[in-house]
């Protein structure tokens, strides 16, 4: 008999417990298979953490513990799902992110290997059935028989499906003439893409890859200007730890956005690499979870989830565009890939290399502190100049064009000059917290959803208003719902209204469009970006996304139409994302032969995140912003944990938080500081009201031991939910 410990697929933190069954059956259990077992009269998937013999039987257990014990009902699995190093991870982060073990592990599984019962109708493996010939006599074979065999014997790998002819294959069969292979499919189609030949390393990347390679550090950051060649350094690293027969981990913030970083691996490396990111399908991700899983592949290129990759023998995790929001997961568990990719590195002894022009502020104070090291390429290739850039005021009306709602004078001159020249243009929105919003001029009412009063965007294709937090529509109405009046103005701009604006004045232009909403559409986004590369079109227009790492030789103009936008979002992180867009949006120009330019609008000409990303100074902005950090005691003086509370009723979320606040501030004393209740963005939402606490500190391990002990009976009850952000980034 087998007393067998295992956790139940439930993510409610009371029930994250290991729970006790026994086992009598066939088949073998070790920890890390999933089981079929009844809890509270349902059937439900448990994941074994432990089996332990016992020469007792059932009632003599429940005797001694005066506890009835159940029986497991099925295993599901016949080997481990996660490897010991990725278990230790789990329980790391289960404990770092206060977050129930069991949910740990179904984010790190892929959807068909989750312990979860919906899972359990996820994709299986698919086959390719491959045929060859076991015996080549002919005699006594039909010519038509004769011709499929001979043709089996000539071509090594026949894909039976491939062949038109199944009757004869049958027969053949029977013949004992061939046989049929099983080889489990790859569902994932490697995408194919133009790079270029390896070239001979700059003496400057040179120099950090022997750093790197002969430093006992652990932990690295380089920080390299736009065009520096840092994709070259990954290359040569990956290239070193394969040597040394160790396997690599490369992980970008957004893959549609990185078709060259995929492409530059395949390139070198083909089927050793696999790719998993959120755009393939399930049975794709499963396919190539499980090349990983059998040691097929020596390099996965994958966007934040691809931290998990069942890899073993890791030598080098690669984090690119270190600083980059995607690798942040804003849904319970709320992790940061950076923060894992170090636990992983120590648990399985790699190294971690974080790269960026712009690395964000706590990586490079913590590089500051030597406790990452730090590593430079200070020069573009071939020591290319950085683009010029120019700021525009657009509070001096001398700037503006009358006929424009959205161009300088400037931005129009450059434009028209960049098309001349046959040359590319980007014109970059910045859009994010802000949409474009419809007020009634005389009542000043604000047009907001219904669902969870979110400002309504005006879509000027379908003329519509929609919310862009959940999926409601209406008409664009033109009389004010409150006072009757017609007088409605629309505020802000999206990439819409950019684009027609470049119609009115540059008819001919071809245009490409590039924003979350038509990045909805899966492999848009790649599409579009490959339509551009190609010179399909002369002006690419989008939000934020279209900022990062691409490399588009033929782009000379970047016209930032609205670069302070972001800095009017309330949040600590606000100067630096607004620095970093800038610095990466101006670093797309002129990246091949030719000089680049760029052209950023603000209202805030003399804000230090816009004039030092003009300028790409990363270390007077890191400087500026540190001391803004430190008067307001901010990462990376402290660190942060947003405790969000939710209730379907408003009183109790509001008595429930503020004594929780309250609790807090006085347990945890000096050594935290506790701002709030506060009200989010999204207050309202699916008839739930949300509150937020914020917590400052230092030390996390006595607010850790703090929020344990004041949570857990909160947790416990079921008409709220508590969402735990550690090291919250929105705030
Ligand atoms: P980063 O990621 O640092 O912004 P990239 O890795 O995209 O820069 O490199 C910029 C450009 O320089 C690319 O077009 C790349 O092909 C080219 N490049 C990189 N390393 C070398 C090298 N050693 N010799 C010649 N060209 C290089
Ligand atoms: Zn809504």
């Amino acid at each position: 008999m087998l007393l067998v410990k295992l956790l139940i697929e439930r993510t409610a933190r009371s029930l994250d417990r290991p729970f006790s069954y026994l086992y009598d059956g066939k088949d073998t259990i070790v920890a890390g298979v999933r089981v079929l077992v009844e809890f509270n009269h349902k059937t439900v998937v448990g994941y074994v953490v432990s089996v332990e013999k016992t020469n007792k039987t059932g009632e003599e257990l429940s005797k001694e513990t005066g506890f009835t014990y159940k029986f497991i009902e099925k295993v599901l699995d016949h080997t481990p799902l996660l490897s010991k190093q990725l278990m230790a991870l789990a329980t790391r982060m289960s404990s770092y992110y206060l977050a129930p073990h069991i949910a740990i592990l179904q984010t790190m599984l892929p959807l068909s290997l989750r312990p979860r019962m919906v899972s359990l109708r996820g994709p299986k493996v698919a086959y390719d059935v491959f045929l060859f010939a076991s015996n080549q006599n002919e005699e006594g074979l039909t010519p038509k028989q004769k011709e499929l065999l001979r043709y089996i014997i000539n071509n090594p790998e026949v894909n039976k499906r491939d062949l038109k002819s199944p009757s004869i294959i049958k027969k053949l069969i029977e013949l004992g003439r061939i046989q049929e292979i099983r080889k489990e499919k790859r569902r994932y189609k490697l995408p194919s893409y133009p790079v270029n030949d390896k070239p001979e390393l700059t003496r400057a990347q040179k120099e950090v890859v022997d750093e790197f390679i002969n430093s006992k550090d652990q932990i690295y950051l380089l920080e390299g200007v736009t065009g520096s060649g840092k994709t070259e350094v990954y290359l040569a690293l990956a290239e070193y730890y394969l040597a040394q027969n160790k396997t690599v981990l490369m992980l970008v913030p957004e893959i549609a956005l990185t078709p060259m970083m995929v492409a530059m691996f395949l390139a070198r490396y083909d089927k050793q690499v696999a790719v998993l990111h959120s755009e393939l399908t399930p049975a794709e991700k499963y396919d190539e979870y499980r090349r990983i899983a059998q040691k097929k592949c020596k390099i996965v290129v994958g966007t934040r989830s691809a931290i998990f990759a069942p890899l073993t023998n890791l030598g080098l995790i690669i984090l690119d565009e270190e600083h980059s929001d995607s690798y942040k997961q804003d849904q319970m568990p709320t992790y940061h890939a950076r923060t894992v990719a170090i636990f992983r590195s120590e648990i399985e002894g790699a190294k971690v290399l974080l790269g960026s022009a712009t690395p964000a502020l706590e990586s490079k104070a913590r590089a500051a502190k030597n406790v990452y090291h730090q590593l430079n390429l200070a020069e573009r290739i071939n020591k290319k100049e950085l683009p010029k850039t120019a700021i525009i005021n657009m509070l001096d009306y001398r700037n503006i064009d009358s006929k424009s709602l959205v161009f300088s004078k400037q931005l129009l001159n450059s434009l028209r000059e960049t098309l001349n020249r046959n040359e590319q243009a980007i014109l970059l929105i910045n859009r994010r917290g802000y949409a474009t919003y419809i007020t009634c001029r005389s009542c000043g009412h604000v047009f907001r959803c219904p669902n969870d009063q979110t400002t309504l965007t005006y879509h000027m294709s379908d003329n519509m208003l929609k919310c862009h937090h959940c999926d409601h529509v209406e008409e664009m109405s033109t009389i004010c719902p409150a006072c009757g009046s017609t007088q409605i103005r629309k505020t802000g701009y999206g990439t819409e209204l950019v684009d027609r604006e470049v119609k009115k004045f540059f008819p001919s232009a071809r245009t490409l469009r590039l924003d979350s909403d038509s990045a909805k559409e899966r492999s848009r986004i790649a599409k579009t970006v490959e339509a551009f590369r190609k010179q399909e079109a002369d002006i690419l227009i989008g939000t934020q996304m279209i900022a990062k790492g691409h490399d588009f030789p033929l782009v000379t103009l970047v016209g930032i139409v609205n670069a302070d936008l972001g800095l009017l979002v309330p949040s600590y992180k606000s100067s630096e994302r607004t620095f970093q867009l800038i610095t990466q949006a101006v670093g797309r120009s002129g990246r091949a032969n030719r000089c680049g330019e760029a052209i950023i609008q603000t209202n805030l000409p003399q804000h230090y995140a816009i004039t030092l990303g003009a300028k790409q100074d990363y270390h007077e902005f890191f400087n500026q912003e540190l001391i803004v950090r430190s008067l307001a005691q901010n990462p990376p003086f402290t660190y942060l944990i947003k405790l969000t509370l939710k209730s379907k009723s408003e009183s109790t979320v509001e008595r429930v938080t503020t004594q929780l606040a309250i609790e807090l501030a006085t347990k945890l004393n000096d050594n935290a500081s506790i701002i709030g209740p506060s009200l989010p963005f999204i207050f309202y939402e699916r008839n739930t009201y949300a509150r937020y606490i914020l917590i400052k500190y230092r030390d996390y391990e006595i607010v850790k031991a703090t929020l344990e002990k004041t949570l857990m009976p909160l947790i416990a009850k079921s008409d709220f939910q508590v969402i735990i952000d550690v090291d919250a980034e929105d705030v």
